[in-house]
């Protein structure tokens, strides 16, 4: 992050050097074996994540869980909409609200579902997630995330509505056109 991120504002870093565009496999899997042993004794049965940078974070859980990965579709299909769990999202890049779905057919009572996304900002996509879960009947384990943004308020959103989470670097401040971790300043 320090090497290759670029801050774009006070808000935004961009990392496209090794997760939003361009991604290193190596660290991909690391990420995915740290979150897997945070929450191996929860017998998840499926990492949700959404479209489309958390997919190779939440795949590589997934693959160290030996589960399924299944990842919220940004755009409804024109097909099939009544087997869809349906989420309204605001996105923090975009500035926009879209509908985030995900199929009735992989999703149920019966899973413990970790979820697991590149950034954390307002919270809104993972809420997003955790209500996809919870309408499915499924029980939501923890959150996962790669890079927090602990001045913005997501994290305590979501640890104040009971959800667990789980961060791996934690950014203090994206002020003076520098990433400052939330350790340096603790
Ligand atoms: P939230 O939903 O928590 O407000 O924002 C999280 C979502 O917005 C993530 O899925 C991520 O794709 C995107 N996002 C939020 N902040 C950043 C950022 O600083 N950089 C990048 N690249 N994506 C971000």
């Amino acid at each position: 992050m320090l090497r290759e991120g670029i801050v774009l504002n006070e808000s935004m870093l961009k990392v496209d050097a090794f997760l939003n565009h361009q991604m290193d496999p190596q660290l991909m899997q690391a990420i995915g074996t740290r979150f897997a042993e945070c929450f191996r004794d929860h017998n998840i049965t499926k990492v949700l994540t959404i479209e489309s940078s958390g997919i190779a974070p939440a795949l590589m859980t997934a693959m160290s869980l030996g589960i399924p990965m299944l990842f919220a579709r940004k755009k409804k299909s024109l097909t099939l909409q009544d087997d869809l769990y349906t989420e309204r999202v605001y996105s923090f890049t975009k500035q926009e609200t879209s509908d985030i779905t995900v199929s009735k057919r992989y999703i149920g009572p019966n899973d413990t579902v970790l979820i697991v996304d590149d950034f954390l900002a307002n919270g809104e996509a993972a809420f997003g997630l955790c209500r996809i879960a919870e309408q499915a009947g499924a029980r939501v384990a923890g959150i996962g995330i790669v890079i927090e943004k602990s001045f913005q308020p997501g994290r305590k959103k979501l640890t104040d509505a009971g959800y667990r989470v789980e961060s791996l670097a934690r950014i203090a401040s994206l002020g003076n056109h520098r990433v400052t971790f939330a350790e340096e300043t603790d």
